[in-house]
């Protein structure tokens, strides 16, 4: 199999030429632009939590959200990866629509957000909690396993899963608490089972909402370290956090939200010399 035999080419550079700016964006295909969020608004009953936000995300960015507490940053964050349904407003993602999605389809798409570990998981073992959470398994497809011919696969699918189960506790250090519980774990131990668990689905972007929250300093470290490493590999993340510092000193891009806004956007600098921002979100900590 190969794509480069493919013979259609959406960014061939003839329709690139011939096209618009209106019409490039509207076919919202630009490759170096995984996430694009236009006009969201998402009401709950009287309540606008978003209202009219649009932003983008580059690839390989580690882009922080930030904002005021009911700024609408987590709300965003579950319009993105189909935890609420958007009252108006579109996302897309890789150039197609995934407004309304169910978060599973979401993250077939490869767009995944982060998991508090459930009541039901953390009565099982990290390692099981790690097997658990890839998508599209032979193995989940019960009528292969009974095909002749397929046993294997499936079996050589479960080893190469927990082979990449190994490897990913062993990126975040935590390959030594496989066999516990992951109820046992410490706030910060879970919070690195949680990324840890989101990048077993083999995503190319990760949305984290308040990631280092309870989390100790060194554990801190450890997961902002992890964060760096991975975008570096080609990775996306979207990094909702309320804590300034956290954003500034790791986050090249940043955008910032204020009573369902975008209010501002660039990097560190831009951020900390925007009067707007300045007056609704920093006024009283700087
Ligand atoms: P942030 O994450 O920036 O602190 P949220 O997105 O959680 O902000 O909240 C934005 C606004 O929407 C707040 O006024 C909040 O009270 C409201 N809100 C959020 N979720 C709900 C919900 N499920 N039902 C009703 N109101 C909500
Ligand atoms: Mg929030």
């Amino acid at each position: 199999m190969s794509d480069a035999e493919t013979p259609t080419d959406p960014g061939d550079s003839t329709a690139e030429t011939s096209d618009s700016p209106a019409e490039r964006a509207a076919k919202h295909t630009p490759s170096s632009v995984p996430l694009q969020v236009r006009d969201l608004r998402k009401q709950f009953g009287g309540i606008v939590a978003v209202d009219g936000a649009s932003f983008e995300v580059e690839k390989g960015s580690l882009t922080g959200l930030i904002g005021p507490n009911g700024a609408g940053k987590s709300t965003t964050f579950n319009c993105i990866a189909g935890v609420h349904e958007p009252t108006s407003g579109s996302v897309y993602f890789n150039g197609e629509e995934i407004t309304g999605l169910e978060p599973y389809e979401i993250a077939n798409r490869g767009l995944v957000r982060t998991f508090q570990i459930a009541r039901e998981l953390s009565e099982m073992t990290v390692l099981e909690n790690m097997m658990l959470a890839p998508r599209g398994q032979v193995g989940e497809k019960l009528v292969h396993s009974v095909t002749p011919g397929l046993r294997d696969s499936v079996v050589e699918q479960e080893e190469d899963l927990r082979e990449r189960a190994w490897e990913t506790l062993e990126l975040f250090e935590i390959d030594h608490l496989a066999g516990e519980y992951a109820g046992n774990l410490s706030g910060g131990q879970r919070k690195l089972l949680e990324m840890a668990r989101a990048l077993m689905t083999d995503p190319e972007m990760v949305l984290l909402d308040e990631p280092l929250a309870g989390v100790n300093p060194t554990l801190e470290e450890k997961l902002l370290d992890r964060i760096h490493e991975l975008r570096e590999e080609g990775y996306t993340f979207l990094f909702v956090e309320h804590d300034m510092d956290v954003i500034m000193n790791n986050c090249e891009h940043i955008i910032v939200m204020h009573q369902g806004r975008v209010l501002a956007e660039g990097d560190a600098d831009d951020i900390r010399n925007n009067e707007q921002v300045i007056n609704a979100y920093l006024g009283d900590t700087v």
